[in-house]
């Protein structure tokens, strides 16, 4: 079966045709600038990328323009629309109400219509690319993927804030945690490649990259994770503030006459390595090659960086009693040996220590301790696409 996943964001889309036998992606690309003036990317399997200017003024309009391009008879990679099996929605925000993926029904979006309120920037931009697939391909299964779900099995301890209890009771504030499909889709390889027993396995995965979050997964379940009601809270990211103390944001407000809303948006936008680098760069690239050319901002940005991740690992290593190994994921975990190599440091206590050598390794399967450390770190590439796909697959 081909699987068509959608990543809808508010106006972008990012799809992938994915073919549920060999897992490879048969065709990939994105929509941007959907409802402005529309830039449409395109890349099958192997073949050379295609970059046009197509006018999109709505997300009906960028599926229709994704559907055209997998069936064009030059460059498409199916016969017909028959040919896909079922779409597979990234679904950010799923409350309280979805602990897994779901088959996508009238009830279904009413539900995530009730989590908008949770995440107003993604959820409502998840429903437009469920609503506009849905007209364009009324016959086929549709599935959502929530980024919260695999976090659903945190206990009260983990998710419960310290505040007055209505909040949790009225307004539903917790911990929900992100990333899920990522930390679940990374935390079962990582288990597999470490010759580990999921049933009596902990696992601690770092998924860095432009969103940053660390998971602690116990016996395959996730007890616990570093993001909270939003994306905001915990590590330092490319240009989110992560963890800080709440009193700064009445304190710059006042300092800089801002609204919460100008101070939020500083936090989400202006902050992270990218505020800590004085605006130079939320890419680990530019502050690596700044790093090494002398820039003290960019070297202190990405230890600091570091050593949040690093404690972050010591918190999830006391609240699972142990761990038995660690993945690095995504961009920056995949690819950065500064940040991992850094962050390692930090960890002789657990008796792991850095192998120099395969930690030089970028986006590939590899184990980054030595042979003989007692928990062992690894670099597990995620495929959050994938993960979708497989998930979409076994509910169809
Ligand atoms: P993601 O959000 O997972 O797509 O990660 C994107 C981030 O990964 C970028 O903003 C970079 O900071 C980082 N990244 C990507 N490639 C590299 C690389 N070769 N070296 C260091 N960091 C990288």
């Amino acid at each position: 079966m081909k699987v068509l996943v959608i990543n809808c964001g508010s106006s972008s889309l990012k799809y992938q045709l994915i073919d549920s036998v060999t897992e490879a992606a048969v065709a990939s690309g994105i929509c941007e600038r959907v409802g402005i003036d529309g830039r449409f990317t395109y890349k099958p399997g192997d073949g050379e990328k295609i970059i046009t200017d197509v006018e999109m003024k709505d997300h009906s309009a960028a599926i229709q323009c994704v559907l055209d391009a997998l069936i064009h008879e030059s460059y498409g990679v199916i016969k017909s629309l028959q040919e896909i099996g079922a779409v597979g929605h990234r679904v950010v925000h799923g409350g309280e109400k979805f602990a897994s993926s779901v088959v996508i029904t009238d009830e279904v979006v009413k539900a995530i219509e009730e989590c908008n309120e949770l995440a107003p920037l993604h959820n409502p931009a998840n429903l437009i690319g469920i609503d506009a697939c849905k007209k364009a391909l009324s016959e086929v299964p549709m599935v959502a993927v929530f980024d919260t779900a695999f976090h659903q099995t945190m206990t009260e301890e983990a998710y419960m804030y310290g505040l007055p209890v209505k909040y949790y009771e009225e307004y539903k504030i917790r911990r929900y945690g992100f990333h899920g499909t990522s930390h679940s889709f990374v935390s079962k390889r990582l288990v597999e490649v470490a010759g580990l027993d999921l049933n009596d396995s902990k696992v601690i995965v770092c998924h860095l990259g432009n969103g940053s979050s660390v998971s602690a997964v116990k016996n395959g379940k996730s007890v616990d994770t570093s993001m909270g009601l939003t994306p905001l809270e915990g590590l330092i990211m490319g240009t989110r503030s992560g963890d800080l103390d709440p009193a700064i944001i009445e304190f710059i407000a006042k300092k800089e006459d801002k609204t919460i809303s100008e101070v939020m948006n500083v936090l989400n936008k202006e902050s992270g390595v990218y505020g800590m680098s004085n605006r130079l760069s939320s890419d680990f690239r530019d502050l690596d090659k700044a790093s090494n050319e002398g820039d003290v901002y960019a070297k202190r940005a990405v230890k600091v960086f570091s050593y949040h991740v690093a404690k972050y690992i010591g918190s999830y290593v006391a609240a699972m009693n142990g761990v038995d190994a660690i993945a690095f994921t995504a961009g920056v975990g995949e690819n950065d040996h500064v940040v991992r190599a850094q962050t390692i440091s930090y960890l002789g206590y657990l008796g792991i220590q850095l192998n120099p050598e395969n930690n030089k390794a970028r986006g590939k399967e590899i184990m980054i301790s030595t042979p003989d450390s007692k928990v062992k770190a690894y670099i597990i590439p995620t495929n959050e696409e994938l993960a979708i796909a497989r998930e979409t697959v076994a509910l169809v």
